[in-house]
This record gives C-alpha cells, sequence and structure tokens, in this order.
C-alpha cells in the first residue's frame, strides 16, 4: 500500500546500471564489459558521489521503484548493493513498500542474502532457455544446472517475487525446443512457478559477433508459433499477458518498467544511463574513466522533448501494453484530442484488423502485436 505522503508527491524511478559481466554473450549490445575487482570498487564510489550528487534536485520526488541492471549486478559483491542501497534511502525518499529489483546471472556468484538485507524485492533470473546446447550457442557463461541451484535458495531465501527471462529465435532452437524451455518454467510441476516471466526474442544487432557469424536462425514461421505458443501456454499457466514480451501471475506485474511504458519519471544513475524528468531526456557518460573520476557527473545529449515526442512516445510506448493506449489519458494528458493523423492511422489499421478499440483503448490485436514495429512507427509524425 501506498504511504499517505506520497500521494502529495511526484513520482519517479531510478535506474542503476551495473556495467560489469565475467565475458561478453556472443548477441549481447548491452554496455558491459569484464573489469579487476579494483575498477569495480571505484566504481562503487563513483556511484555513491552520483547518489549523493544528483538527489538534492529530487527532494520533492517520491521513489516508487529501483531497478539494479546491467551487464550483471550479482557481478558486485553483496555488500556493494547493501552500501548502494542505504545510499539511496538515505538521500532519496524511497516509499516504504518499493518495488526494488535486482537482475542475477545464475553463472555468477550471487549474495542472496545481503540483497534480503538490501531490501531488494524482486529478482530477476536470465536463463534464456533450458536447453544448455543453446545456452552454449548464445555464449551465455551458465548452464541449466546453475539456475536450478540458484531457483531452489532463492526460494529458500523467502523471495517471491521472481522473474525469469527467456529468449525465443536462438540459433538451432526447435519449436519443440523452445516448447520445453517454456515448460520447464511454467508447469509448476517440479518447482513453484516463477511469478514473472519475460519472453524475447533473439534480435541480432550490428556490431556484435553473431552479426557476423552464419547463423542458423529459426525461420518466420516458427518464430511466429513461438510466440503464439508461449501466450498459450502462460495463460493456460496462470500468467496474464500484460506487455508484448511480459507475463505475470496476478498482482506481480513489473511496476519498474511499467514506468517506462508509461511514460513515467525515471533517473538512471551509473555508467551510460539513461533518465527522462518531466519530459528532460539525457543520458551519463559511456566512457569507463570519465565516470568513475567523475565528481560533477554532466548530463550528456540532454533533449528536451517537443509535444509531437510526447505524443509519439505515449502511442508507440503505449501499445507495447495489451491494455493498449486510453484515449481519455490521450485528451487529459495533451489537454488536446488525437490528431487527425493518429485517428487515420488507428482507422487504417483496424480495418486492417491490426489494432482494435475496446471501452475507448486502441490496442493491438493478435495479427497487430506480429508486426508491432510497423504499427508502432506509423506514428511518428
Ligand atoms: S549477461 Fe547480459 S549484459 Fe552480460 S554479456 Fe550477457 S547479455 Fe550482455
Amino acid at each position: 500500500m501506498l504511504s499517505y505522503r506520497c500521494l502529495n508527491l511526484k513520482k519517479i524511478s531510478l535506474y542503476v546500471h551495473i556495467p560489469f559481466c565475467e565475458r561478453k554473450c556472443l548477441y549481447c549490445d548491452f554496455l558491459s564489459f569484464s573489469a579487476s575487482d579494483e575498477t569495480k570498487k571505484e566504481y562503487v564510489n563513483a556511484l555513491i558521489r552520483q547518489i549523493k550528487k544528483a538527489s538534492p534536485a529530487y527532494r520533492e520526488y517520491h521513489v516508487m521503484t529501483v531497478f539494479f541492471g546491467g551487464g550483471t549486478p550479482s557481478m558486485l559483491q553483496g555488500q556493494d548493493i547493501i552500501e548502494i542501497m542505504d545510499e539511496i534511502r538515505a538521500n532519496f525518499d524511497v516509499d516504504k513498500s518499493a518495488e526494488v529489483s535486482i537482475e542475477i546471472n545464475p553463472g555468477t556468484s550471487y549474495d542472496l542474502a545481503s540483497y534480503k538485507s538490501a531490501g531488494i524485492t524482486r529478482l530477476s533470473i536470465g536463463l534464456q532457455s533450458a536447453n544448455d546446447s543453446e545456452l552454449q550457442k548464445l555464449g551465455r557463461i551458465h548452464r541449466l544446472k546453475d539456475f536450478e541451484t540458484l531457483y531452489e535458495q532463492v526460494l529458500s531465501a523467502g523471495f517471491n517475487n521472481v522473474n525469469v527471462d527467456l529468449m525465443s529465435g536462438i540459433p538451432g532452437q526447435t519449436l519443440s525446443s523452445y516448447e520445453n524451455s517454456l515448460r520447464y518454467l511454467a508447469d509448476g510441476k517440479d518447482r513453484p512457478r516463477p511469478t514473472h516471466i519475460s519472453a524475447y526474442s533473439l534480435s541480432v544487432e550490428e556490431g556484435t559477433p553473431f552479426a557476423a557469424m552464419k547463423l542458423d536462425l529459426p525461420d518466420e514461421d516458427t518464430e511466429r508459433e513461438m510466440y503464439k505458443i508461449t501466450g498459450d501456454i502462460l495463460s493456460r499457466n496462470g500468467y496474464r499477458h500484460y506487455e508484448i514480451s511480459n507475463y505475470a501471475l496476478e498482482g506481480y506485474e513489473c511496476e519498474h518498467n511499467k514506468v517506462y511504458w508509461r511514460r513515467g519519471n525515471y533517473l538512471g544513475l551509473g555508467l551510460g544511463a539513461s533518465s527522462m524528468v518531466e519530459n528532460v531526456r539525457w543520458k551519463n557518460t559511456e566512457i569507463m574513466d570519465d565516470y568513475i573520476r567523475s565528481d560533477v557527473f554532466e548530463m550528456k545529449n540532454v533533449e528536451r522533448l517537443s509535444v509531437e515526442d510526447q505524443m509519439e512516445e505515449f502511442m508507440f510506448l503505449g501499445l507495447r501494453l495489451i491494455k493498449g493506449v486510453s484515449i481519455d489519458s490521450f485528451t487529459e494528458y495533451f489537454h488536446a484530442p488525437m490528431p487527425p493523423k493518429y485517428e487515420q492511422v488507428i482507422e487504417k489499421y483496424i480495418s486492417l484488423g491490426l489494432l482494435k478499440k475496446e471501452r475507448n483503448c486502441v490496442m493491438l490485436t493478435q495479427d497487430g502485436i506480429n508486426v508491432s514495429n510497423m504499427v508502432m512507427s506509423e506514428f511518428i509524425f
């Protein structure tokens, strides 16, 4: 339950980037790399300096969620996570029931007891596949047995809000091997099912080792079928599809990610982290040496979003949610009706069966989800 105080304050979420990984997965284009223990220590010190420097500007804000992402946050010592959270609580007004998440790679060491002491409420585990040869093809450092060991410990440590990431479209993956991974997680026969599953499809990004390799990727029809069975199997097991790639048991949607899709305020702490507060967007430096020596934490690429930018984002982020975009909320937010261009695009895609309208909300249909990027791009002015 939200405290009385928070009703009078503006809301914000904090993202904390931990850019360390043991080694790069072959498909990864995130800002992450391996580093010495000394560099990690310097990084934690810099993060703490940034928390202290940044926080006075957010005195009027109430922190509703905190998310440690990466990279691999579990590459830090548990004590580091405690220190960072202590510093966040000392410098920001964090809600007593804030959702505090951390990403864990099953192949690294992790310190669940410290995460508990730090007040972490939600764990997000990067499994990706329950098939060892697929994990190997992705260049992941863990195997299924590492996940099983971690998951058992997570349950006995009493964490009851757990996301697991799954991936479709892996080189060499078949419909049946993907289905096995889904059932392994969701059928709840051998272990309690996770409360949340993020099911993304692999995207081959420029500059990654995968982009230079000849990959045996599943064809488009198989990918589409994978998406369909994700929805079928997860809904049969009690998950609600609430965002294009995200499924949750009742009451376990990811509050932090919903802030991005609903265009709430978020402040990025750490290397290369992005922020958006009151329609101003910026990034932190991506240069490690600059970050760990910084005392100023300069805002890079500062951009004040125009009303058109805000409308575009309102539509293409809102359409990621299965509930879609409320036309009333649009009008209320912009103090104006939807522009004629949007009305035309909506009518066009309703007639093509890619969008639908229910209770004055516009949402993607199942066919629309398959071509969501194309539909969303039509909302760009
Ligand atoms: S664990 Fe995640 S961030 Fe690290 S290299 Fe692999 S995909 Fe990238």
